[in-house]
């Protein structure tokens, strides 16, 4: 025991000297620690004292960045937007106040353009507002994201100043802990051994307790480090906030400015809506109260018509009511008004009828009458008549005192010319004479009773007799311009007949033929060159027919055209020359109108010869030889036989020489009996024509004379002068018979037929 007593006490005393190294090694770790301690909390102030000034910063900074600033500018402007949509909100309710007021008075007024102008810059500045409060939210958007980030920085920061805050709290806490345990070991030196024991257990608490420290001093040195990191970054980020800071408020000047413009432009508009919105009013006003007074007045106007209206309208449904009632009762009426119309109507039908019979009974006793009378004035007046016409001086006379005028005119008697025949004027009298200046109308005029008559059955003559060129074709056929007696005389018998149709059938047939060398040929035939004979009838009733003469039925003036068409080309070819032939032969035109009486079957046939004789100047006196001699005597004895037929009838002869020529044979039937016969004496006026144009009136004069007087009918036995009788003549001279106007007594005109003759004329 002593021993390990022994043992043990050196034991102790080792150990109270590493006890004491122990204790010194303590107290310079105490010192160490102490120090250390000392220092940390030294860097922990620091830190501390840097992080107030960073917080400090950091307020300072915000309230810099103006974050609170710009929050305000953004309430501001949304304050002023929701001012602005209050505003226009007004505006558009005013608008359409005023659009309501504008739409009732005027629908169709320039203001609606100017409305709707005004509408669309207001749409367009609410879109441009649209735009504005869009950027304005974008603002804030952004505004909350960097207070976001701030705040967030802010957190950041307090958690580390918290954590650090927090192991400050730990380290002084396990310093306090250190210095009470070492307190507490150095206030209990007795109970070493013990202590020692524990010492040394606390001790190796203690070095891990020191190294824990020391690695948590690393990591607070480490942390440190960070916080100063974070610092820099921090501080990084507070320049680039900076810097945002500055970008966002120019952009907020410039939104501002922005803002502030289209506040003035709103303004400006607005100021200029309200006075167009005043401006409007009042004119709308004005003419509201215009249409008010207009409408007062019509009303007033309305007010009075109505009252007027009110009587009008009771008479007008008691007039209503009454046509009603006619109405309803007419078809009654009609039937009844009908009936005894009816009635009426069928009376009156039987009366027409009977008085037409009635009439159609005298119209026929009248016709009888009528043909009666007709007769008897024929028979008065001699039924052959005298015309002279004298042609105009044409270009043909020439010139000089060959083609002078000799021929003058009675004014007050239409029936004498004057002959001026070597220094001595020699008058003559005829039934009519026409002058040069008479038209083809006036000559018609006079024949058209006598071409009628044909309609009526009875046989008419018509001749043209004169010297070549004296007008006998011109008169007859006439020009295409100017038609002759021919075509006038058809184109009546066809409109006569027309207006007889109602009672009368009636045919129109044509021949047309000539007399050449006391040969007969027919114009209208096939063969033109054949000569025809003329034949009595074989049923004995003695009239004459010209077998082969070709009849052509006509029914229109075409036809008649067609008719004078072919006449003309068979002329024509027939002859070299067809003026010298037509002088030489004589051109018959026959036309026949047969008719029938439907209500009595009473049948009539008429002939109207239409003939442009040759020319009657005296060709054999100046020695012509064969062929001329031949014809001109052919055409002598043709026109002496007609002299010497109308002679005979005239003075009713027993015996008329009819078969003495072809013409007056083939005209038998038309010149005796009650047949009519007119003869046109053409004349001249030249000076150079003078001995035919007294020969021509002559024969006219002889023929005329004829039946006047009881003078004249005692010279029956007297016989037609020839051709060259007639020129042997001279005015004045004793004649067997009646003579010229200058030589016939007057006793000789007996006072009733030149009375007769004067009624006649003037009747036409
Ligand atoms: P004729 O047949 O007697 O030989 P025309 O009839 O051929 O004579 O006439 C000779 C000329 O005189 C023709 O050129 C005709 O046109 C012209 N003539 C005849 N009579 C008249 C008249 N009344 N008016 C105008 N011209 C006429
Ligand atoms: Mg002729």
């Amino acid at each position: 025991v002593m021993a390990s007593m022994a043992h043990l006490q050196e034991e102790k005393l080792q150990l109270q000297e590493e006890l004491l190294g122990l204790q010194e090694k303590l107290a310079a770790w105490d010192n160490d620690e102490l120090s250390c301690s000392l220092h940390l909390q030294g860097q922990v102030e620091t830190l501390k004292v840097k992080l107030l000034e960073q917080a400090q910063e950091i307020g300072r900074l915000r309230s810099e960045l103006g974050g609170t600033d710009v929050e305000k500018h953004r309430d501001l402007l949304v304050a002023e937007n929701e001012r602005l949509r209050q505003e226009m909100k007004a505006c558009e309710g005013e608008l359409q106040e005023l659009r309501r007021q504008q739409q009732v008075p005027c629908q169709d007024c320039t203001h609606l353009q100017e409305n709707a102008g005004l509408q669309e810059r207001l749409s367009q500045m609410q879109r441009e507002a649209e735009e504005t409060r869009a950027k304005l939210v974008e603002l804030d958007l952004e505004v909350q994201q960097k207070t976001n980030r701030l705040a967030e920085v802010e957190l950041r920061l307090k958690d580390s100043l918290a954590e650090r805050a927090e192991e400050e709290e730990r380290l002084s806490r396990r310093l306090r802990d250190s210095q009470e345990t070492i307190a507490s070991l150095k206030s209990q030196p007795q109970q070493i051994k013990y202590i020692i024991k524990t010492v040394e257990v606390e001790s190796a608490k203690v070095k891990q307790a020191l190294c824990e420290s020391q690695s948590r001093n690393q990591y607070l040195q480490e942390q440190v480090g960070m916080q100063r990191q974070v610092l820099k970054e921090m501080e990084q980020q507070l320049q680039s906030s900076h810097k945002t800071v500055a970008q966002l408020q120019a952009q907020i000047m410039m939104y501002e400015a922005e803002l502030e413009r289209a506040h003035g432009q709103m303004l400006e508009e607005v100021q200029a809506m309200e006075e167009e919105k005043n401006r409007a009013i009042e004119e709308a006003f004005s003419r509201a109260q215009v249409e008010m007074k207009a409408v007062h007045e019509n009303l007033a106007g309305v007010r009075t018509n109505l009252l007027t209206l009110q009587p009008a309208l009771r008479t007008l449904t008691h007039d209503y009511n009454s046509l009603k009632r006619q109405v309803r009762d007419f078809p009654l009426l009609l039937q009844e008004a009908l009936r005894s119309t009816r009635a009426e109507i069928d009376q009156a039908i039987e009366d027409v009828h009977s008085t037409n019979r009635e009439l159609l009974r005298k119209y026929r006793r009248e016709l009888q009458r009528r043909k009666k009378c007709h007769n008897e004035l024929v028979r008065l007046k001699g039924n052959i008549r005298v015309f002279g016409r004298v042609r105009p001086i044409t270009k043909e006379d020439g010139e000089g005192p060959e083609a002078a005028n000799v021929v003058t005119f009675d004014a007050d008697d239409d029936a004498v010319l004057h002959l001026l025949h070597k220094g001595k004027q020699v008058s003559f009298e005829l039934d009519k004479v026409f002058p040069p200046q008479a038209a083809q109308e006036e000559v018609f005029q006079e024949v058209q009773a006598l071409v009628t008559s044909c309609i009526d059955g009875y046989n008419v003559c018509i001749f043209a007799y004169g010297q070549t060129g004296a007008g006998k074709t011109y008169t007859m056929e006439g020009t295409a311009a100017n038609p002759g007696i021919n075509q006038r005389a058809l184109q009546l018998l066809f409109s006569e007949v027309q207006g007889k149709v109602a009672d009368w059938d009636y045919a129109i047939s044509v021949s047309a033929a000539e007399i050449y060398n006391e040969a007969l040929r027919d114009l209208l035939g096939k063969e033109p060159q054949e000569k025809l004979e003329i034949k009595l009838c074989p049923d004995g009733s003695g009239q004459l027919y010209v077998p082969g003469l070709t009849e052509f039925r006509v029914q229109s003036v075409e036809d008649i055209n067609k008719v004078f068409e072919i006449g003309h080309v068979n002329r024509a070819t027939e002859c070299t020359n067809l003026n010298e032939h037509s002088s030489r032969s004589h051109a018959l035109l026959i036309i026949t109108v047969r008719g029938l009486d439907r209500s009595t079957g009473l049948r009539t046939t008429g002939k109207l010869n239409l003939v442009d004789l040759a020319g009657s100047e005296r060709v054999g006196r100046s020695g012509a030889e064969g062929r001329r001699l031949r014809e001109a005597q052919h055409i002598n004895k043709s026109l002496s036989a007609l002299g010497d037929v109308i002679y005979a009838l005239r003075s009713r002869q027993g015996h008329v020489p009819f078969r003495n020529s072809k013409l007056t044979y083939l005209l038998q039937d038309s010149l005796s009996g009650d047949s009519k016969t007119l003869m046109m004496v053409q004349v001249s006026p030249a000076e150079k024509n003078t001995s035919e144009t007294l020969c021509s009136l002559k024969f006219a004069e002889r023929v005329r004379s004829v039946e006047l007087g009881p003078v004249s009918r005692k010279a029956e036995l007297a016989s037609w002068p020839s051709q060259e009788q007639l020129e042997g003549d001279s005015p004045g001279t004793a004649a067997p018979f009646g003579r010229g106007h200058t030589s016939a007594s007057p006793g000789q005109l007996s006072g009733r037929a030149a009375s007769i003759r004067r009624k006649l004329q003037t009747s036409g």
